[in-house]
């Protein structure tokens, strides 16, 4: 009898990793200068949301994306809820965005008032299919003026939110050509893809305003942490304005024009964050060293594949993936590689399948369907290959 996929695959993964178990599917490195760092916060009493650590993250930040302004907030959520915000996104708007993403993208989307409407993704990218999303826009929707309006619900379709899948670049340019013609502002999740570029260009620089997340899982991590980026200084002013509580200057008052939210992140993170930023290049390269292995262990093996990165791109990895041809396969390999102490994952569950989400508006959503069955994170973190 032949080895089924799933146990070959097993097999095809141990080899890579390193013997020791359990496996985490990703955890934080913290081998830099973070402890130095946080202990320059504590000792000098600089724990809160005013300190020279916030500043020099959000400066070395922007720099290190290719944008002129990022914002640091509490965590990437936070951060996208901001983003949605200073895009104009209002009570009863419509945006589009992919069924296969973390929720909180489309929760921020929700805190606005507005309604999420949810679009397929395509196999290269694993992101929004450009293609697919024109013929459907062509569809439903109807030019009125300088907006864009739902023919069926009668909604102005705002914005729409491309979301970069393990890190893999999404289709940045086609995507930004689509809103363009519909007036549609483009915004970009680029909260898994720090260090992930298409073109050469760092992501999250295309679009009006994009986030990113510095959540204990991602490759760049603050404990919790976000940050909003954006080339447009009236947009930097305003999110800036949204996460200090919308607080005027006004001498030793407090004094506040707008409803705004405590969404600032604290010196004490980003004094991790700016150890973690130092460290970016070589969790980078480790991580790639990781993907080019599991490349070469899967490349042989049939009814399995690693999901490398698209065309045209540089992906930061930040979850590795196996794409099964059966989705019994990849079912059991979820089973008994985490009997092994392997831990490894599906996708999301599509967020047309959550309770709060159901009634919404969508495509067809085929691929997402079929994707979310066949699909498996294995472990990631950074360092897990030999060098
Ligand atoms: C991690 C993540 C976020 C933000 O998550 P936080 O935990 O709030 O920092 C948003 N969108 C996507 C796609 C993510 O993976």
């Amino acid at each position: 009898m032949t080895r089924d996929t799933a146990g070959a695959a097993l097999d095809a993964v141990e080899a890579v990793l390193p013997p020791q178990r359990p496996v985490a599917l990703h955890e934080p490195t913290l081998r830099g200068k973070e402890w130095e760092y946080v202990k320059e916060c504590l000792d000098s009493g600089w724990v809160s949301t005013v300190g020279s650590f916030v500043t020099r993250f959000e400066q070395e930040l922007a720099a290190y994306c290719g944008v002129r302004h990022a914002i640091a907030a509490v965590n990437g959520t936070a951060a996208l809820h901001v983003a949605m915000m200073v895009a104009g996104v209002r009570a009863g708007d419509e945006v589009i965005v992919p069924a296969l993403t973390f929720v909180g993208t489309v929760n921020a989307i929700s805190y606005c008032g507005a309604i999420p409407h949810f679009s397929d993704v395509d196999r290269e990218t694993l992101g929004l299919d450009p293609k697919g999303l024109a013929r459907y826009l062509d569809k439903v929707t109807i030019r009125q003026g300088d907006v864009t309006i739902n023919r069926e619900t009668g909604r102005i379709v705002r914005a729409l939110v491309m979301m970069h899948t393990f890190g893999h670049p999404g289709h940045t340019s086609a995507l930004a050509d689509i809103c363009k013609a519909r007036s549609i502002v483009f915004v970009e999740d680029a909260a898994e893809a720090i260090g992930s570029r298409r073109d050469g260009c760092h992501v999250g620089a295309s679009g009006l305003v994009s986030c990113l997340s510095f959540n204990g899982n991602k490759i760049v991590t603050t404990g919790g942490g976000g940050a909003v980026l954006t080339n447009d200084a009236d947009l930097a002013r305003r999110a800036r304005h949204l996460t200090t509580t919308a607080r005027v200057p006004a001498g030793w008052e407090f004094d506040h024009d707008e409803v705004g939210y405590n969404y600032r992140l604290p010196n004490i993170n980003a004094a991790m964050g700016c150890a973690q930023l130092e460290a970016l290049p070589a969790l980078l390269a480790a991580k790639r060293r990781l993907a080019e292995q599991y490349q070469a262990a899967f490349d042989t093996l049939a009814g399995v594949q690693f999901i490398s990165e698209p065309p045209d791109t540089e992906s930061n990895y930040w979850l590795c993936a196996l794409l099964f041809d059966d989705p019994a396969q990849r079912d059991r390999f979820l089973e008994i590689s985490n009997a092994k102490g392997i831990q490894t994952r599906p996708p999301w569950r599509p967020m047309h399948h959550l309770p709060m989400y159901a009634e919404c508006p969508r495509m067809p959503l085929n691929l997402t369907e079929d994707l979310v069955r066949r699909i498996a994170n294995i472990p990631s973190s950074p360092f897990l290959a030999p060098s």
